[in-house]
C-alpha cells in the first residue's frame, strides 16, 4: 500500500520539510500542521515551510506558530514532502527543487497528476486532510486532540463545512472519530468560517458592491483591488470565501472571484450543480477541483482577465 510505503520513507528519514501552496487555505494549513505533530510524536525532526503567512484565522491552531515564512529554501532535507498540490511551483518558494534527496506529493485535485519519488494523490477524498488522517491512524498514532483540531479544520474548509458535493459518508465518519477525541469544533468552526475582522467586514462590503451578473444571472463575478484591501487594512488571505455571497445567488451556476495580488490576477472559480470549473481552471494554466478551482493571470490587465473568461464562460453556459 502505498501509504504505507509513504509512511517507511518518512520514519526512516533524518529530516523532514514539509511544504504547500502559496496562499495557504484550511486544508494547506490543517493538513501540513497534523503532519508534523504526528511527526513529532514518531520523534522526527521535522520542519514546515511557506511563502505566506498563516492566514489570521487559522493561527489559533496547534504548532501554527512553528510554520516559517520564506521567500527561499537553501537547505537540504532528506525528504520534502509537497502537500494539497501537485505542483512544486505552486508553492512560490524558490529554489524548492533543490532542497530534498527524496519528494513526497500528497494530495486530492483532480488535476493532480502527482511528482517526485512516492506520490499518493486521491481525487475522492474531500480534503488532503482526510488523506493524512489515514496516514496518522497507520502511524498508530489515535485520539490525539491537538492533531484532530488540525485535521477537523482542513476537511472542514475543504467541503465548505460538509456542505460542498466532494462530501462522503467517509468525510462525515472521520469528522466523527476526530469530535470523539474532544476537539472543541464549535469553537474551531467559529474560528475557522464564521468570525472576521472589522477589516474583512469593510473588505466584504466593497466587495459585494462590485457584483456583475451574466446570462441571465447563470455567471456572477466579484473583484477586489489592492485599492480595496489598502483602504480596508484587509489581508490577501480575508478575500477567503467572500466567493460564496455570489455562488449563493439564486440562478448563478459559476461565480468567479478576480483578486488584484502584486504581480498577477488570481481568479478562483466556483459552481453550483455542473459547470466543471477544474476543465476551465486547467485551460487558463490553473486547477483545483470540479466545484472550486483557480488559476492566476501574469501580464494582463483586470479586465482583460475578465473579458477572456466571460468569454469561454459563454461558451458553456449559453
Ligand atoms: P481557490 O480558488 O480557493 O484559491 O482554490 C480553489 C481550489 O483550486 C483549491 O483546491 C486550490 O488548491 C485550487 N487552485 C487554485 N488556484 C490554482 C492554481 O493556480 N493552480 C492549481 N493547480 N490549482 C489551483
Ligand atoms: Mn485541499
Amino acid at each position: 500500500m502505498i501509504e504505507s510505503k509513504i509512511i517507511q520513507q518518512l520514519l526512516e528519514s533524518g529530516s523532514i520539510a514539509i511544504v504547500s501552496h502559496e496562499n495557504p487555505d484550511g486544508d494547506c494549513i490543517g493538513s501540513m500542521l497534523a503532519l508534523y505533530l504526528a511527526l513529532k510524536r514518531k520523534g522526527k525532526n521535522a520542519r514546515m515551510f511557506l511563502k505566506n503567512n498563516v492566514p489570521k484565522n487559522l493561527r489559533f491552531l496547534p504548532a501554527a506558530e512553528k510554520i516559517e515564512v520564506v521567500g527561499r529554501i537553501d537547505e537540504k532535507f532528506d525528504v520534502l514532502v509537497l502537500l494539497d498540490t501537485g505542483e512544486l511551483e505552486r508553492t512560490g518558494i524558490e529554489n524548492i527543487e533543490n532542497c530534498y534527496s527524496k519528494l513526497i506529493n500528497i494530495d486530492h485535485h483532480v488535476t493532480s497528476e502527482g511528482i517526485g519519488d512516492l506520490y499518493y494523490i486521491n481525487s475522492s477524498s474531500a480534503a488532503t486532510g482526510e488523506i493524512i488522517y489515514q496516514i496518522v491512524k497507520l502511524m498508530g498514532i489515535d485520539n490525539d486532540r491537538e492533531i484532530a483540531t488540525c485535521l477537523y479544520t482542513s476537511i472542514f474548509t475543504d467541503t465548505g463545512g460538509f456542505k460542498y458535493s466532494n462530501t462522503t459518508s467517509i468525510t462525515h465518519q472521520i469528522a466523527g472519530d476526530l469530535i470523539n477525541t474532544g476537539i472543541d469544533f464549535v469553537y474551531i468552526i467559529n474560528k475557522v468560517f464564521d468570525e472576521m475582522s472589522l477589516s474583512k467586514f469593510n473588505l466584504l462590503k466593497d466587495v459585494l458592491q462590485t457584483l456583475e451578473l451574466f446570462e441571465g444571472n447563470k455567471i456572477a463575478f466579484l473583484t477586489v483591488t489592492r485599492e480595496m484591501l489598502k483602504k480596508n487594512g484587509a489581508s490577501r488571505d480575508e478575500t477567503e470565501n467572500i466567493i460564496n455571497f455570489a455562488r449563493n445567488i439564486e440562478d448563478v451556476e459559476v461565480a468567479a472571484i478576480f483578486i488584484e495580488e502584486e504581480d498577477k490576477i488570481k481568479v478562483s472559480l466556483r459552481s453550483k450543480y455542473y459547470f466543471d470549473c477544474a476543465q476551465i481552471a486547467k485551460e487558463f494554466g490553473g486547477g483545483g477541483h470540479v466545484r472550486a478551482a483557480g488559476f492566476s493571470s501574469k501580464n494582463a490587465s483586470l479586465e482583460a482577465v475578465k473579458e477572456n473568461l466571460l468569454k469561454r464562460l459563454k461558451r458553456d453556459l449559453r
